[in-house]
């Protein structure tokens, strides 16, 4: 099978490309390794968006929700809709593993299959690969990479690694539900970049030693029952139930570096592309939403990056007749 275009991820701006390319009479498929829109499925249960639910609309679907900003499962409920009554060919729970060129097509390799197209739309985002601990007992089933909702936490003892402010938020609302909050910080102190209303807060139940915190600090094990923390004293075991690993999450370089795609050599890893049309360096290799700002994975959202769609679209339309 080939089409003129294969979408590689299906969160907001990859459906959105799917809708563009629909609407400008190309053939296209749309490939996801997890459920339909994966990042926000992964949000804490009960997060609320920053935007409006007008400025995440795509495809003309009008979003419409409780209060003006929608919050999880709002969006969840809208980007389902918005996929069935675009009636887009998506393939669910299936990674793509390759993408490889054969003079002007492209060959995809996925967990399931082969598929072939003549231009690639990489809207990879970058919420489904956490940072590891890389530290014996991380998979665990007590291990979290993504925090829920803080109710399976209550009266248990949990540590929270990382010090950025999905950390923060973490360790202050599973305290303040009644868990036994440990800290494992890895610096000298909370990250700069923790919302400066946050951080007192943090730092005042630190102080008063509501929260436990072991700064420039690193765990070195986690066992069922335990964990083991490399402290600046010396080593320390922490009886625990959970561990909620709130380290990050890693754009897909070497991924896109596979298939040939450069980046500048600035400090946010910048891809390289046209931003008239979205292609890269290599023809055909189009970029749209997260992964066109590199390391600044806040630089470009669903409300600034649906335009992405559009410009590919046209681009490759352009191309192509
Ligand atoms: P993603 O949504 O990350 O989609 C990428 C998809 O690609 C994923 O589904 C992934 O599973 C899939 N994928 C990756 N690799 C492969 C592969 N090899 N094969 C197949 N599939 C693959 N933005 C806003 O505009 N407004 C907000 O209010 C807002 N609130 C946010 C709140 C939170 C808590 C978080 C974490 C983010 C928020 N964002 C918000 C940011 C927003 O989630 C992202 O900007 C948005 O998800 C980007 O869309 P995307 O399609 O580029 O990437």
């Amino acid at each position: 099978m080939e089409v003129d275009v294969i979408i590689v991820g299906a969160g907001p701006i990859g459906i959105a490309c799917g809708i563009e390319a629909k609407r400008a009479g190309l053939s296209y498929i749309i490939i996801e390794k997890g459920p339909l829109v994966n990042s926000l499925y992964n949000y804490p249960l009960n997060m609320t968006f920053f935007s409006t639910s007008d400025r995440l609309e795509i495809g003309g679907v009008p979003f419409i929700s409780h209060g003006p900003k929608p919050n999880r499962a709002e969006a969840l409920e809208y980007f389902r809709r918005v996929c069935m009554s675009h009636d887009l060919d998506l393939r669910l729970y299936e990674e793509v593993k390759a993408v490889t060129k054969n003079k002007a097509v492209f060959n995809v390799v996925t967990t399931k299959g082969e598929y072939a197209g003549r231009n690639i739309v990489l809207a990879l985002g970058f919420y489904d690969r956490p940072y590891l601990l890389n530290v014996p007992g991380e998979s665990l089933p007590k291990v979290k990479h993504y925090y829920d909702e803080p109710h399976p936490y209550f009266e248990q003892r949990i540590v929270v690694v990382g010090a950025a402010n999905s950390a923060v938020d973490v360790a202050l609302e599973t305290y303040r539900k009644g868990a036994d909050v440990t800290m494992v910080i890895r610096e000298s102190e909370l990250n700069k970049s923790v919302k400066y209303w946050v951080k007192p807060d943090m730092e005042n139940r630190i102080k008063e030693g509501s929260v436990k915190a072991y700064f420039n600090s690193t765990i070195s094990e986690i066992r069922p029952e335990d964990v083991v923390i490399s402290t600046p004293n010396g080593v320390v075991t922490v009886r625990n139930d959970f561990v909620l690993a709130m380290t990050g999450y890693q754009p897909p370089f070497e991924f896109m570096e596979s298939m040939g795609v450069q980046f500048h050599d600035d400090e946010d890893h910048t891809p390289v592309y046209d931003e008239a049309t979205m292609e890269s360096n290599i023809a055909g290799i189009y970029l749209a939403g997260v992964v066109c700002g590199g390391f600044r994975t806040n630089k470009w959202f669903i409300e600034n990056s649906r335009v992405h769609a559009d410009l590919i679209a046209k681009a490759i339309r352009k191309k192509s007749y």
